[in-house]
């Protein structure tokens, strides 16, 4: 367990110390593992420390093997912490001396929440001014629906404002929500001033104040600069005390997510924007517990072509996924520091030491950043073919390994090729396609023989090349392959080229590999006029009277 220690830990010549707060599901979502590696990027660009933190309360999710699949790809992705993990979990004594100090300071309560007990409660302080960033706004006005009482209570304040149809829905909130407060009736009539009630000390006591038609007070807000997003605010009156200590003693993720905060020395908190909201809170939590609190940037969501947060549904969304597919962690960091995020030139693959030195949280964009699945496909491809040929090779041969032809795949063969492939190579499970290298006879893709093979002068010109690869020079090399081919293209009175997709789809299948001279060249004399025979047949649906060269 870390100490509480020294609170005052926030200096302008003070190193960077970011944190990575994950509460560990089973899964690590791309949003989730983007805020550890901007975390990570900050730290590493200007030389402080990144830690983790496993926010590991929720016993039920936080399992040991939840745990592993997160560190698991913390190393996958070389995301290296400083120092040991901090288990939140064992920061309880912590969590409980800072909620027994602010229950002593007079800045939290105790009261009955949820039919469960008694549970701690902070108190936005009504001296709300003494917290860094509380701003007056001005005088505010608020409807209330008259039918209903307005309750005033050491928690705050419970009313109800009319809907446009006249209908009461239930609003309220902190005390220190409404200074000046005045609750006035329909002829302008003041029936309730709070402050007199709160200078006098409002010790348990409570008011329903009926007839009232509305709400004068001095709005507050709570302000803060965030890194990302610029200045945010939010009014007092929309605020609630809130529970830090549930009833049963456990202390709820505010109060431990800010005391580790604290304990860990943090600078600048970096994560999703879903928690701007609880920001708001844990600024006045930071300042009662005798800290300043950290710099914050909160990073926009990652979102669907429909702007929707994305998630499983859209695609991959976890680690596993990628990691999985064969993606490279390389690439996957790389994509994911673009996601959002820019080095202020148009480089999209930058090596890591080129972002950690380009990194800065001023070009993390405010808006969201859109999942490109094909960007990403993409990159990886350009990280496949950058790849020492060796470690492509090792690649491909697992991969190959899982495939039912894989085990019979000549090595010699398999070496070449790879060399031919890695620069097209997009991930490891592409080499499935790669069958036809290594196989007698490639499985026709339909459409292919539709498209090219079922064509006028087609299988003529297919017999042709079969006696014009019948010489064992013939097909000694891509030049050669490709002179034979413009031979028999010309007399068959086919344009420059346009006999390469069919021969294409007669010795592979498919449409698409390498060039079809090195495809050629490789595959061998001997296994491309086999197929060139086989695709005759095919190019006359299967005619009779097929001529053999
Ligand atoms: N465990 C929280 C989460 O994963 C903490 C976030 C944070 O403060 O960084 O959302």
């Amino acid at each position: 367990m870390l100490g509480l220690g020294d609170l005052q830990i926030w200096g302008s010549a003070m190193a960077v110390r970011v944190r990575f707060a994950p509460s560990p599901t089973g899964h690590v979502h791309i949003g989730n593992i983007r805020a550890a590696i901007f975390n990570w990027l900050l730290a590493r660009h200007a030389g402080g420390a990144f830690l983790l933190r496993i926010e590991d309360t929720d016993l039920e999710r936080s399992t040991p093997e939840a745990i592993a699949t997160l560190l698991d790809v913390m190393r996958w992705l070389g995301l290296d912490y400083d120092g040991e993990p901090v288990y939140q979990t064992q920061q309880r004594p912590a969590h409980d001396q800072a909620a027994a100090r602010l229950l002593a300071q007079g800045d939290a309560y105790r009261a009955a929440k949820g039919g469960g007990g008694e549970a701690v409660l902070f108190r936005i302080p009504w001296q709300a001014e003494a917290v860094p960033g509380v701003v007056t706004v001005g005088p505010a006005e608020l409807a209330v629906h008259p039918s209903e009482p307005v309750r005033v209570g050491p928690d705050g304040l419970q009313y109800s404002v009319p809907t446009a149809k006249g209908k009461a829905v239930e609003g309220g909130a902190c005390l220190a929500g409404y200074r000046d407060l005045e609750i006035v009736d329909a002829a302008g009539a003041v029936l309730f001033r709070l402050d007199a009630v709160i200078d006098r000390g409002l010790a348990g006591e409570s008011f329903s104040v009926t007839g009232a038609a509305s709400l004068r007070f001095t709005r507050r807000a709570i302000t803060y600069h965030d890194l990302v997003k610029g200045p945010l605010s939010k009014p007092l009156d929309s605020l609630r005390d809130f529970v830090i200590v549930r009833s049963d003693g456990s202390p709820v993720f505010h109060l431990a997510n800010v005391v580790d905060d604290i304990t860990m020395a943090i600078t600048h908190i970096i994560r999703g924007d879903d928690h701007v909201e609880n920001t708001y809170r844990h600024l006045f939590l930071f300042h009662a517990l005798g800290a300043a609190a950290p710099a914050y940037a909160h990073l926009p969501m990652i979102v669907n072509a429909s702007g929707k947060p994305y998630s499983k549904r859209d695609g991959d969304a976890f680690v596993g996924d990628f990691r999985e597919k064969g993606y490279l962690p390389e690439a996957l960091f790389n994509y994911l520091t673009l996601l959002g995020w820019n080095p202020g030139d148009d480089r999209e693959k930058l090596s890591r030491a080129e972002l950690v030195q380009a990194f800065s949280l001023d070009r993390v964009l405010q808006s969201s950043a859109q999942m490109d699945a094909a960007k990403l496909l993409n990159l990886n491809g350009q990280y496949m073919a950058a790849l020492p040929f060796e470690t492509f090779l090792e690649g491909v041969r697992a991969a190959i390994s899982r495939l039912p032809w894989g085990a019979a795949a000549d090595a010699t063969r398999l070496e070449a090729v790879a060399r031919l492939m890695q620069s097209r190579t997009k991930l490891y499970t592409d080499v499935a396609a790669w069958e036809y290298f290594f196989v007698d006879s490639p499985s026709y893709d339909e459409k292919a023989v539709g498209k090219f093979l079922r064509k006028p002068g087609v299988a003529e010109a297919l017999s042709a090349l079969l006696a014009a690869f019948e010489p064992a020079a013939a097909l000694s090399s891509p030049a050669a392959a490709e002179a034979a081919i413009a031979a028999v293209a010309t007399a068959g009175g086919f344009e420059p080229g346009r006999l390469n997709q069919p021969i294409r789809v007669a010795v592979t299948g498919c449409t698409i590999g390498a060039g079809v001279y090195e495809t050629l060249t490789l595959l061998g004399r001997e296994t491309v006029r086999r197929r060139l025979a086989a695709a005759v047949e095919l190019s006359r649906g299967g005619a009779a009277g097929v001529t053999s060269a």
